[in-house]
């Protein structure tokens, strides 16, 4: 199975330099790079059975054949006559593979596959599949086609890497099937295959490439060309169970080994009382599913491990105030606390916040990019030395002289905008070694939070090894956004319900997805945030003034395009969507979203938190072209429907797969070759129970019934595990 990939016959040094750069080096490798779909060609048909726009394949003889030169562009055109007894079709290459002319002998036999079209009368088919030497004799077409592994049975179609056409994947898998399936070993207990009645590894990685129904003659499945599309026969479920397995045994080792690390008990001296007092002094009276957040932290924090906790909970739930209060916990006990934003515009908010909230309670410091030297010379030495406090800030905590000496409590907000290192980093700032353990560290608790939750399938994978805490409930007083989809001739309505709102005094966002018109190729027609707040200004606004917002302007430029909006000052903000994350101007009650299918559906959930957070009604409009062919547009609706971040991020799983939730977060995204997490929803469930059986009964796999297991991961797990780590 670690068989180097060119040992493969067909298999030359170029084509193995392709295949090396998508990580398929090993036979291994080369078996799991599977379809992506299949075609049907397990039936000839004759010539006389040709549909126009149906794929299919015909045995053929060459009737004629020429190269037709094309003056005007330089090249040559290759047209082939071929004849069954049934009829003639015309074959057609507007590029000529070489040498390509020179096989089409009168007379020669050869299977060709694709699409005809009607021309001149007759059938013609572009750039048709050849398979030589196939004919339609006397026994039958389909028998003489047999043993093949382009005709006479269902095909899989692969993925084109770098030219590479299916056809050359198709033959390499023959050729890899046939010399090495018997070796493939298998990882899995035999337990857990019989418990699911799955197939063996062998045999069902042969059926992916290769379906042939009488594999299975035990089982009553349907080998249906549509199931197999589908990925849905015992075949395909058995690798995706495996992915799964594997993957949430890892997910869950790592949660186990984090519970086994040490991190400093807090709230037993005090930090308890301190919340307590702080909760009695706040603004406002937490709502239930506040109070039960903190709750969770607080338990969690009492333990000697650290805690791994994830707030969830949509833009204006409260996370913040649920995380200052943790962070009151630690500060009351000495520690030092570091909360982490991926603006400076949000570290900003939490820090004003905290001021607003806490007053001089919470000892609360700020850290940004363009902080001054001398705020940093003040600030590093108190950090160093230990004092107790609070330090919000961006990136910027992460540079080297940024040193804690109790960093006993790490926050991360929106950390899908991390990546794994940085959050890292982070931590280790708060790792000591531990006096009691020689050897061992010391590590502080983690707490991150989101606005966009996580479906529960992703939670489960993705997120596995972290606790969640949700916040459902809103703080009382908002009123639900009433939400539209506005499309053509709708936009005049919409206008003119702005402009009335703005009258009475309210204020607007205007959200745009790009800056500059020509910033990406293909999206030149998308109106530009520059461009648009000029036009809205001069011509649809005049009266008011309008303030324009984009990620490439300098720290303080934004912050006073921000100050003016919150201020009143100008009544309508048009941004790029840095303002997605943390703005909270309360008199701002019309939130427009332009171009909103490009868009993920979580994405514009947040947008549309912007607003809905004073006394006032709220009115978001998702502007959309009146005919859109994708498929986020189609499901803009979901949006006027409902206001459950949770039912949002699930339709967006299913419409946009996970990459939206996971961020920088993994480079690879989910290491996945078959598995998909909406269709297979049931076997991840399975594997995340058998995972968890295992780590009760066996966790270091030493029982022999394991041993497979244990050297997979010997061998292959250590690497997947690495891009796993959440911390
Ligand atoms: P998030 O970070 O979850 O988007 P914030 O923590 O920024 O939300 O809270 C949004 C606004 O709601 C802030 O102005 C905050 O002071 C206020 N707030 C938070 N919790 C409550 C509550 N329980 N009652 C009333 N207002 C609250
Ligand atoms: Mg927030």
């Amino acid at each position: 199975m670690d068989t180097p990939v060119q040992f493969v016959k067909g298999v030359g040094p170029r084509l193995g330099a392709v295949l090396a750069s998508r990580e398929i080096r090993t036979v291994r490798e080369l078996l799991t790079f599977f379809p992506r779909s299949y075609e049907d060609r397990s039936t000839l048909v004759t010539v006389s059975q040709l549909q126009e726009g149906v794929a299919a394949s015909v045995a053929l003889q060459v009737v004629s054949s020429r190269l037709i030169p094309i003056r005007k562009f330089g090249r040559t055109l290759l047209q082939v006559r071929a004849a069954d007894s049934t009829g003639s079709i015309g074959l057609k290459w507007f590029h000529v593979p070489r040498g390509m002319e020179s096989r089409f002998k009168v007379g020669a036999h050869f299977i060709a596959t694709g699409t005809p079209k009607t021309f001149q009368g007759g059938f013609e088919i572009n750039h048709p599949e050849i398979n030589w030497g196939k004919s339609a004799d006397a026994s039958g077409p389909a028998e003489t086609a047999a043993n093949s592994e382009n005709v006479g049975r269902v095909v899989p179609v692969y993925t084109e890497l770098e030219g590479v056409p299916t056809r050359t994947f198709r033959k390499i898998l023959w050729e890899a099937i046939q010399k090495y399936i018997t070796q493939v070993n298998e990882d899995l207990p035999d337990e857990l295959l019989k418990k699911h009645g799955l197939p063996a590894l062998g045999k069902a990685i042969r059926y992916i490439h290769f379906p042939e129904s009488k594999d299975f003659p035990e089982t009553s499945a349907d080998f249906s060309i549509e199931n197999l599309i589908q990925f849905r026969t015992p075949a395909h479920s058995r690798l995706v169970y495996e992915e799964f397995f594997k993957f949430e045994y890892l997910v869950l080792r790592q949660k186990l080994k984090m519970e086994k690390q040490a991190a400093p008990r807090i709230g037993l001296s005090g930090g308890r009382e301190a919340v307590s007092e702080l909760i009695r002094a706040m603004p406002f009276r937490l709502t239930g599913d506040q109070k039960k957040t903190v709750d969770e932290i607080l338990e969690d924090l009492g333990k000697p491990h650290p805690m791994n906790r994830l707030v969830q909970g949509d833009v204006g739930s409260g996370k913040t105030a649920v995380a200052l209060l943790t962070a009151g916990c630690a500060i009351a006990e000495g520690g030092q606390v570091a909360l982490m934003a991926p603006t400076e515009i949000l570290a900003e908010q939490h820090y004003q916040n905290c001021l607003k909230l806490f007053g001089s309670k919470i000892r609360c410091e700020l850290l940004l990019g363009k902080s001054s030297a001398s705020d940093r010379a003040a600030l590093l030495p108190r950090l160093a030395a230990g004092e107790p406090l609070i330090l919000i800030g961006t990136h910027a905590l992460l540079e080297d002289p940024v040193v804690f000496k109790n960093l006993t409590l790490v926050m991360i907000d929106e950390q899908h905008r991390f990546g794994v290192e940085q959050r890292r980093t982070l931590r280790k700032k708060g790792a000591n070694p531990d006096p009691n353990n020689p050897g061992k560290w010391v590590l502080p608790h983690i707490l991150v939070l989101t606005a966009t939750p996580i479906p529960r399938t992703l939670a489960l994978t993705a997120y596995g090894d972290l606790s969640v805490s949700s916040i459902q409930e809103m703080p009382p007083g908002r009123s639900p956004i009433i939400t539209k989809v506005v499309r053509g001739e709708a936009r005049k309505e919409a206008l003119f319900k702005i402009k009335e709102q703005l009258s009475q005094g309210r204020q607007a966002y205007f959200i745009y997805p790009l800056v500059k018109e020509s910033e990406a190729e293909g999206f030149t027609e998308l109106k530009a945030a520059t461009v648009e707040a000029e036009r809205l200004q001069k011509e649809i606004f005049p009266e008011f003034k309008v303030g324009l917002l984009h990620g490439q302007m300098k720290a303080d430029e934004k912050a006073k395009v921000m100050a003016d909006f919150k201020s009143g000052k100008s009544q309508i903000l048009v941004s790029t969507t840095v303002v997605e994350v943390g703005v909270d101007v309360p008199n701002a009650t019309i939130m427009v979203i332009e171009h909103a299918e490009r868009f993920g559906l979580s994405q514009l959930h947040q947008l549309r938190g912007r607003v809905g957070r004073g006394t006032h009604q709220s009115y978001c409009f998702l502007l959309a072209p009146l005919r859109g062919g994708e498929l986020t547009n189609q499901r803009l609706e979901v949006l006027e429907e409902t206001s459950d971040g949770f039912r949002i991020a699930e339709a967006d799983l299913e419409i946009r797969g996970p990459g939206e939730f996971l961020g920088t977060r993994q480079a690879g995204g989910l290491p996945f070759r078959l598995a998909n997490l909406v269709r297979d929803r049931e076997w991840l469930l399975k594997a995340r129970d058998d995972a968890q059986e295992l780590l009760i009964q066996d966790p270091d796999l030493t029982s022999a019934k394991h041993a497979r297991l244990r050297s997979y991961f010997e061998r292959d797990g250590k690497t997947q595990f690495e891009r796993l780590r959440t911390s």
